[in-house]
């Protein structure tokens, strides 16, 4: 229970974060809104000045990284790629490139389960309005649905969508992605360790200057209350975490639960998991794998992570909870036994 002390408790869509001083060194927080959700960075500095000015810069990045990748905006290159599905390749810039190269090693490594062409079929759910589309109209934008028709070109930089009415939706990496560009420059402005949270993705660096971990906790899926209950914290040192969970955007109808993650197979929302938490290096990589491990299910899904050495806990359906053996070291989990359903 010691860290529970420790946590200076942080709620944020589903995590805690907390962060300690020392000395001279400071902890500098600041929240504010960005990626179409609220973003919390964190720095550890021995100056407010520098602190302020490595914040405001990280914030600028994330908001020029959301107005690039945005499938929703005419402007954007995401949409300029998507407008030219089944026509020419489209020149993109060093970012818009990597975060597709980053998305496709995911998709490689999922059986196609994370799969950023599942556009079509994300613009036909309202999970605002509570709107299912019907079968027909999910079976249509299906067929034009698959990774393997996204054509890049290193060289000249350039991404083609090979089958019209393609769309790319980074929304499944892009939080994760922006999250670790922020880092980069939270790091040239002289800050030594954070974190950058954007909402379920977070990256840390550096250490805490009282040499504690960074602790972040797990959200139970299916708590009852607006309260935020925790079912295991886990300690980072420098890595990122990512959950997935049905809970996030979701709305419920004759008593199904149609959320927003969707298997590319079926265009519907996937069934086999409540949250799944990824911790890697990189938060794009994390974000990434906990989209796609929700779609493969428990069981496929830690086939996938045992194989690929990362690290994560899945709740299943049944609220049944698998750990990696690689993170049993560093979670501490807050029920009884590995069912909390
Ligand atoms: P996340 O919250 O990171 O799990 O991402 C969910 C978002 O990614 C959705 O709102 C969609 O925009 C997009 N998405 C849904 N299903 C998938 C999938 N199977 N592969 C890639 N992106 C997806
Ligand atoms: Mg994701």
């Amino acid at each position: 229970m010691k860290i529970l002390k420790d946590l200076l408790f942080l709620l944020l869509c589903g995590m805690f974060l907390c962060a300690c001083t020392k000395n001279h060194e400071k902890t500098y927080k600041e929240s504010r809104e960005s990626l179409h959700t609220v973003v919390a960075i964190t720095v550890v500095s021995d100056s407010s000045d520098k602190a302020k000015s490595a914040i405001d810069k990280a914030y600028h990045e994330l908001d020029r990284l959301a107005k690039l990748l945005n499938f929703y905006s005419e402007h954007s290159e995401v949409s300029e790629i998507n407008k030219n599905a089944g026509n020419k390749p489209v020149k993109v810039s060093v970012e818009t490139f990597e975060i597709i190269e980053k998305a496709l090693y995911a998709s490689e490594n999922t059986e196609g389960a994370f799969d950023i062409t599942v556009g079509p079929v994300v613009k036909l759910w309202d999970f605002k309005n509570k709107v299912a589309p019907d079968a027909d109209q999910i079976k249509e934008k299906s067929k034009i649905i698959g990774y393997k028709n996204i054509l890049i070109d290193k060289k000249d930089s350039t991404v083609f969508l090979e089958k019209k009415g393609m769309q790319i939706d980074l929304g499944g990496i892009i939080k994760g992605y922006a999250a670790d560009k922020a880092v980069e420059v939270l790091k040239s402005n002289g800050i030594k360790a954070g974190i950058v949270a954007a909402a379920g993705d977070i990256r840390t660096f550096g250490k805490r200057h009282d040499e504690g971990s960074w602790n972040v906790g797990i959200k139970n899926p299916r708590q009852k209350g607006s309260v935020d209950e925790i079912v295991a914290v886990v300690k980072l040192s420098g890595q990122a975490i990512s959950t997935s969970g049905d809970y996030e955007r979701f709305f419920e109808k004759n008593g199904i639960r149609y959320h927003h993650i969707l298997d590319p197979k079926t265009g519907n929302p996937a069934y086999g998991c409540q949250s799944v938490t990824i911790v890697a290096k990189e938060a794009a990589i994390t974000d990434a794998f906990a989209t796609g491990i929700f779609v493969l299910g428990p069981k496929k899904g830690m086939g996938v992570l045992n194989k690929l050495g990362i690290d994560g806990i899945i709740i299943d359906k049944e609220g049944k909870v698998y750990i990696t053996d690689g993170l049993k070291g560093s979670i501490e989990l807050m029920i009884k036994d590995s069912t909390f359903a």
